[in-house]
């Protein structure tokens, strides 16, 4: 077994821990992110209600003056009513006066209904703010777990990649070069144990042959079944005694 591919275990170790921590640095980033858009969703919610509210008051300011137009334009009728001296005329501004309390009260129908639904959106928005206001303060402690972990992970991984570029120094560029691919082809594990005759990275046996040769030192095995990189534990007694 050669002794690179002992040290590439070591260096293995050292990937699948850096792996491991950027994996869950960026399983929490992504967490951050939902919550970030959950909020951002919420208040857009809020603001096309706010949107709604804001139409619906301007309409029902327009219904108003049209209304105070329409009550002037009765009493002034009505005022109107009291030197006509025709009985023609007397009846087509009755007829007039009779028309415009119509629409006075087609307004104020309309006007109550921008009210009624004015006061319905001020209790979901006011609703929602509250839920916002709630969610938000709950985000926040949570966003703030979640930098503070994810600082953790940043320094563990800048340790490790420090402890990765010493162990690499002592390996050979050819030897890094098929470690690096075999472990983009083999979800990070390009170095497997030999143990009791198979290959701890697939579970395949292995040719006796191929077995018996990691004993020799100098011997460089890879697995004929997934192509990993094969090292015996120094310490396995029993492979020792195989
Ligand atoms: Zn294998």
């Amino acid at each position: 077994m050669g002794k690179n591919v002992r040290i590439l275990a070591q260096l293995q170790e050292i990937d699948l821990k850096i792996d491991s921590s950027r994996g869950e640095a960026q399983a929490l980033q992504n967490e951050i992110h939902s919550l970030e858009a959950m909020a951002a969703e919420k208040q857009q919610d809020i603001a096309e209600q706010k949107s709604e509210l804001s139409v619906i008051e301007e309409e029902k300011r327009v219904l108003e003056e049209n209304l105070a137009t329409e009550s002037d334009s009765i009493s002034r009728s009505e005022i109107r009513l009291r030197e006509i001296k025709t009985q023609k005329e007397y009846q087509a501004v009755s007829k007039e006066i009779a028309t415009a309390k119509k629409v006075k009260t087609d307004l104020e129908e309309q006007i109550l209904q921008k009210i009624t639904r004015t006061d319905e959106l001020n209790v979901i928005i006011a609703e929602k703010e509250g839920k916002l206001q709630e969610f938000e303060g709950n985000a926040s402690a949570r966003k703030s777990e979640l930098q503070d972990r994810i600082e953790q992970l940043e320094k563990a991984i800048a340790d490790d990649s420090s402890a990765r570029n010493v162990t690499a120094k002592d390996i050979a560029a050819s030897m890094m070069k098929r470690y690096e691919t075999l472990r983009q082809k083999r979800q990070g594990l390009a170095i497997a144990e030999a143990k009791a005759g198979s290959c701890m990275g697939c579970n395949m046996n292995l040719p006796p042959q191929v077995f018996n040769s990691l004993f020799k030192e100098e011997n460089f095995v890879c697995c004929p079944h997934c192509q990993r990189m094969l090292f015996l534990r120094q310490d396995n007694d029993e492979a020792a005694a195989g």
